[in-house]
């Protein structure tokens, strides 16, 4: 890589909680396509119809605000596991998904996952699993942080290797660390690495991460959000990536044809190029 051209594909990062600054800023950074997994709001929804909204925000309203910026959005749907406890609500939110699922920029369920690792997020967790075997559709998940990741992975790892409608290509586990990583590559499942300033994976674990166990069926992204993050973790650490001498076709493979290979199983995922 001779200059600083590159292109990327973001593939997870929630655009609601941002300005369109950050979109300038992505676009201006060679980022092809903006993927945002249906999250937490940063405070709990009081009605599915909360949920209805946020479904409608993220399949009309954010691919037109990043349209202005020449940016393709795409996203997943789902309840996330920190509003999972409450089973009723997230059976009504469920039942809702169905609607939504075939709009265009739709590319699977996600973020689904655990975050205490409570029986209720597991019950809703297989919930979800069974909607994403029914409508055949990509799985996104989340993993929970901290202390309670390396058990939380292997109880979501539990759930899909026992649904033999899974196809584990099919499946990225999301803030995979150096603890957790081999186990999920070691499914057939992919791999994502969360780039944090501070907690989950900064740039340099990530390399590290990179350097130990190769960059087949893993992928980089900022999971940007309302709270603090970096909308340009993946071109930073691209620039990391050249310092420590990886040549342009492994920066481009682990920042776009990883993130489009994986993304291109949705029939619903198209880039403009
Ligand atoms: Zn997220």
């Amino acid at each position: 890589m001779d200059n600083i051209d590159m292109r990327y594909i973001e593939p997870h990062a929630h655009m609601v909680s941002r300005t369109t600054d950050d979109y300038e800023r992505m676009a201006l950074a060679g980022c092809e396509a903006v993927c945002e997994p249906a999250f937490w709001a940063g405070f709990d929804r009081s009605s599915p119809a909360g949920f209805f909204d946020y479904f409608g925000q993220l399949t009309e309203h954010e691919p037109k605000r990043a349209a202005k910026f020449g940016l393709k959005h795409f996203c997943w749907l789902c309840i996330n596991s920190k509003e999972a406890e409450d089973v009723k609500l997230a059976e009504e939110v469920i039942a809702l998904i169905p609607q939504f699922i075939n709009r265009p920029n739709v590319l699977g369920i996600g973020e689904i996952g655990l975050n205490k690792n409570s029986r209720n997020e597991l019950r809703v967790l297989e919930m979800q699993v069974e909607l994403a075997a029914k409508f055949n559709q990509l799985i996104l998940v989340h993993t929970p942080h901290l202390e309670d990741k390396l058990k939380g992975t292997r109880l979501i790892l539990d759930v899909l290797k026992n649904d033999p409608r899974i196809r584990p290509e099919c499946v990225i586990i999301d803030h995979v660390e150096e603890h957790t990583v081999e186990m999920v590559l070691d499914c057939g499942m992919w791999a994502g690495m969360t780039l944090y300033p501070e907690t989950k994976c900064t740039p340099a674990r990530a390399i590290d991460i990179l350097e130990t166990y190769g960059s087949e069926r893993l992928w980089m992204n900022s999971a940007c959000d309302w709270g603090v993050s970096d909308p340009l973790a993946v071109p930073k650490t691209a620039l990391e990536m050249r310092k420590r001498g990886h040549v342009a076709e492994a920066i481009e493979k682990i920042i776009f044809q990883n993130p489009k290979n994986f993304l291109g199983q949705s029939a619903h995922f198209k880039l403009g190029s």
